[in-house]
């Protein structure tokens, strides 16, 4: 089965590697190729100049984008990125994976995802929320509570969520708190946001180490990236007893044999932005840390950080994917071949739009949960999918990624099926 696409990149980049999967999984379901070239294509995209004047009075214009790849259970979902990479495409291949991951956790939303080409740490905190506010503003007709509701992604966060509420809000004239998610508490916020994703992450991680019949305090983990997911993956993973060896971030990683002390970590990055320099670790080489003998790698950073050419490295019995996309087709063959088990990220990293989900809906009844209610509604739907995806596994075979694009195409085909074609 060939899919088509406005455009098919060659390689390992995202997009590429999100049309395999779904090429894959549409193979495995037989289903038709008219309904795969409707879920292969984004249903909204655009495309806009997003222009600053900077603090010197100079003007810079940025490229901004929101794709909406399918809304057909619900209103769209999914993130906003601030990174010099994202173009078109990459939104497009996260736009899609937002439509699987909710689609598997049975959330009422479709996928989206958005970004800006802005490299935020060069610029000031006036002029990110002059972009955010204008990168608002014009995307402002697609999205709203019932239609597309962002989040924080790589490079935004809280702060970036109140500016495009308020930016939002102000345009219409009433304040309007279930149009993003990852809000400051004090805007509506939910108990237990800030570390949902990574809490799904643990969640997940321990059951695949019971899967594997380690106990937590027997098993050593290691983890790239140490930003909104990474950091507090890494801490809930020491919480549970997991000896947290080693972690990176841009700069640098580190390393400690017997296990990381993450709370001291997490103050050492908090005061000078990076894990390089702590006092209480040895330095690594960053690509080195994909390459210990641990029992769980998560990398929680970038797309496809672990690929064809890296693959052989990897020493790790279990991999959960903290990040989107960081384990390219080609890796994903090798591993599987290998007995690897790897945890993908729609299942492994969907604590975060579950908990948005939650926000979103408490912001439309305006009545906020407890963090019990939040974080044990969390974990239900955490095990309730990953129950899902592992009797999926042992159904129909094939990896834990087959079996989870398997169960997501199907529902989102489903209800495409049951609305019908219009006109
Ligand atoms: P973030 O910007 O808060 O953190 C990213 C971290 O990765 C930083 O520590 C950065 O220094 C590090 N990093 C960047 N390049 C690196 C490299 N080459 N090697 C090692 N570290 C590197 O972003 P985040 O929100 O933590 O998102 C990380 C990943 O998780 C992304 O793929 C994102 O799409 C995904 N994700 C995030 C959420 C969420 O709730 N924030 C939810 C689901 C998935």
């Amino acid at each position: 089965m060939t899919i088509t696409a406005p455009h098919v990149p060659a390689g390992n980049a995202p997009l590429a590697n999100a049309l395999e999967q779904l090429r894959s999984a549409a193979e495995a379901l037989e289903i038709d190729a008219g309904s795969v070239q409707l879920l292969a294509q984004a249903r909204r995209e655009i495309s806009v100049g997003v222009p600053l004047r900077r603090d010197d009075d100079t003007v810079e214009v940025f490229r901004g984008y929101r794709v909406q790849h399918n809304f057909t259970r619900g209103p769209a979902k999914g993130g906003v990125r601030f990174s010099p990479s994202v173009d078109l495409d990459e939104v497009r291949a996260l736009a899609m994976w937002m439509t699987w991951k909710c689609a598997l956790v049975d959330l009422p939303y479709g996928g989206a995802k958005g970004g800006v080409a802005i490299d935020p740490r060069r610029y000031s905190d006036a002029e990110i929320e002059r972009v955010t506010r204008r990168y608002t503003s014009e995307i402002l007709p697609v999205i709203g509570p019932d239609r597309d509701i962002p989040a924080p992604d790589v490079g935004t966060d809280e702060r970036t969520m109140a500016w495009m509420m308020d930016t939002f809000s102000v345009s219409h004239g009433f304040t309007v708190q279930s149009v993003v998610t990852g809000k400051p508490i004090a805007l509506g916020g939910s108990l237990g946001r800030a570390t949902s994703t990574s809490r799904g992450v643990a969640l997940v991680t321990l059951a695949a180490l019971d899967r594997r019949g380690i106990t937590p305090t027997a098993a050593t983990a290691a983890v790239q990236g140490f930003g909104k997911v990474g950091r507090h993956a890494a801490r809930l993973l020491a919480e549970a007893g997991v000896c947290v060896r080693a972690v990176s971030d841009q700069y640098g990683a580190v390393i400690a044999s017997n296990g990381l002390d993450v709370e001291s970590l997490c103050d050492h990055v908090d005061a000078h932005g990076t894990v390089v320099g702590f006092p209480g670790a040895d330095p690594l080489d960053a690509e080195d840390l994909l390459r210990l003998d641990v029992e769980v790698l998560v990398p929680a950073a970038v797309e496809g950080a672990i690929h064809a050419e890296n693959v052989e490295g990897i020493r790790a019995a279990i991999i959960v994917e903290g990040a989107n996309g960081p384990v390219t087709t080609a890796a994903d063959v090798v591993l599987a071949a290998r007995g690897v088990l790897v945890v993908p990220d729609i299942l492994a990293n969907a604590g975060g739009v579950i908990v948005s989900y939650f926000e979103w809906v408490q912001a439309k009844q305006t009545y906020r949960w407890s963090l019990d209610t939040v974080e044990s509604r969390l974990r239900d739907r955490m095990l309730t999918a990953w129950a899902a995806v592992t009797a999926e596994q042992t159904r129909r075979g094939g990896t834990l990624r087959e079996a989870a694009m398997r169960i997501a195409v199907e529902r989102v085909l489903d209800a495409h099926r049951n609305r019908g074609l219009y006109p």
